[in-house]
């Protein structure tokens, strides 16, 4: 009898603390469907996962960028940057050995597609975002390219509603912080490049988001996965943090009040600026509700210390009103009774946190497509309402209020625990998103049933 030959995957995650962990997760589930994987990892933001992946291959491209190169360049160029110098690298790496059946990437390190095309590889895109996401960078790229984007100062232009777009409006769009809209539009032509691809997996789920998956699929005319989300798959495994949790937030939760708390966490990139750092911890003292901040070091603009923040705001936290650390066991901590509220820049991965703790959000998107989930949160969830204008100590306090005490806040709570329901029904066994996992390892198995057995081997 023939025997079956295992498949070798090769996997392609983005080295971003956003994009990493869910690209993980989905690495573990194929290999315990059988399937053999090797994560390539780039040399910046390199981080040794052997330990927590036992059963994973990895292998590093030495791209030769550090943190000093992605501080010059600034986020967009960088990400640009990157895949050029990978491309000719992973190219020669599979030349060499040629046993990769399959490849998988993230949509931001777009540098295998090329590989795969001049090599026959079949090959998917991963999205660690949402699917309205993906269709919002066509929409701003087509807007652009016939002249119809209001310029960024036109206030109320930017208000209107983008035609056949519903519900976002133009200052939605995914424009970014990060560099120029020309650069801008280099990296989202490459990066929605997606119909040479078999298909596109979308950490994502079809009770969040049924109307823009169908739309991606009639964009695209390949078959998309929503497969998330991805952190719930499997809860054993867990992608190490690429910064030192600090786990004592928990036992300060411990003497909170259920509901009671607000906790505050802008992801791993975004940056505040220092008047806004002082207007929201004077609005969280004078909101009266306990908070849990998490303020990175080096987050906020021109402040290596949290000195400049006022002796109020230092008493609160001596008196156990308030808790600051620098980085949180986030997934944790919205797990906990005590938090009733998450003010966040909506991050996907943690909005999806969010939603399936069935926990509240404030909105305070600074770039990309966190405006986009701001909007799916506040005007399609309805389980959030959005920050905007200029940041203000009154309005950060009313905003924890409304959030936390008022009845607008208990009902978007219900909203959301509703919402976090129907997210572990899909997850389970017989759930929607459980389903496309299985249709991607069907469609993984057939891709690669026709290859030819290889000679070389990449471990
Ligand atoms: N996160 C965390 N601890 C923190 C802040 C953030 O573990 O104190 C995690 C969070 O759970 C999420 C990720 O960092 O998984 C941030 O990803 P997201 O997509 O929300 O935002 P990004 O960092 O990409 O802007």
């Amino acid at each position: 009898m023939e025997e079956i030959r295992q498949r070798r995957l090769l996997m392609v995650p983005a080295p971003f603390e956003g994009h990493f962990p869910s690209m993980m997760n989905l690495a573990s589930y194929l290999f315990s469907q059988g399937i053999s994987v090797t994560v390539v990892q780039t040399q910046f933001n390199f981080k040794d996962l052997s330990a927590s992946f036992p059963d994973l291959n990895f292998f590093t491209i030495k791209d030769g960028m550090s943190e000093s190169d992605m501080k010059s360049l600034g986020l967009l160029e960088f990400i640009l940057r990157l895949n050029s110098i990978c491309e000719p690298i992973l190219k020669e790496l599979l030349i060499i050995n040629d046993d990769v059946d399959f490849i998988i990437y993230d949509e931001f390190v777009y540098f295998p597609r090329g590989v795969a095309e001049d090599l026959h590889l079949p090959n998917m895109i991963f999205s660690p975002s949402s699917a309205a996401t993906s269709i919002s960078r066509c929409v701003l790229m087509d807007n652009q390219s016939k002249g119809l984007l209001p310029p960024q100062e036109a206030i109320s232009q930017l208000e209107e509603m983008v035609p056949e777009f519903h519900p976002f409006r133009f200052k939605d769009l995914p424009v970014t912080a990060y560099g120029s809209m020309e650069r801008l539009m280099i990296l989202y032509e490459n990066v929605s490049n997606r119909s040479p691809s078999s298909g596109i997996i979308h950490n994502s789920s079809n009770c969040l988001e049924s109307s823009f998956i169908s739309t991606a699929q009639e964009n695209w005319r390949v078959p998309v996965y929503p497969v998330g989300p991805l952190h719930m798959t499997n809860p054993a495994t867990s992608c190490p943090s690429l910064f030192d949790e600090e786990r004592n937030c928990l036992e300060w939760l411990e003497k909170q009040e259920t509901n009671s708390v607000i906790y505050i966490s802008m992801g791993s990139l975004a940056m505040t600026q220092e008047i806004e750092a002082l207007e929201m911890a004077i609005g969280f003292v004078e909101s009266n509700q306990p908070f849990l901040w998490v303020i990175r070091p080096g987050s906020i603009i021109g402040q290596e210390s949290l000195d400049f923040l006022p002796e109020q705001f230092r008493q609160t936290v001596t008196d156990g009103r308030g808790f600051v650390v620098q980085w949180a066991p986030q997934k944790e901590v919205l797990r906990h009774r005590a938090v009733g509220g998450f003010w966040n820049h909506c991050g996907w991965n943690s909005c999806l946190e969010s939603i399936s703790s069935g926990v509240p959000m404030i909105c305070m998107p600074y770039s990309g497509d966190q405006k986009v989930n701001a909007r799916l949160m506040s005007h399609v969830w309805q389980t959030a309402f959005e920050i905007e204008g200029k940041l203000e100590r009154g309005i950060v306090e009313r905003a924890v209020r409304r959030l936390t005490v008022d009845h607008e806040g208990v009902e978007m709570r219900m909203r959301a625990i509703r919402l976090k329901e129907e997210i572990e029904a899909s997850v389970r066994i017989g759930g929607s998103s459980r389903s496309s996992l299985n249709s991607l390892v069907d469609r993984i198995m057939s891709l690669t049933s026709l290859r030819s057995p290889p000679s070389h081997n990449i471990k």
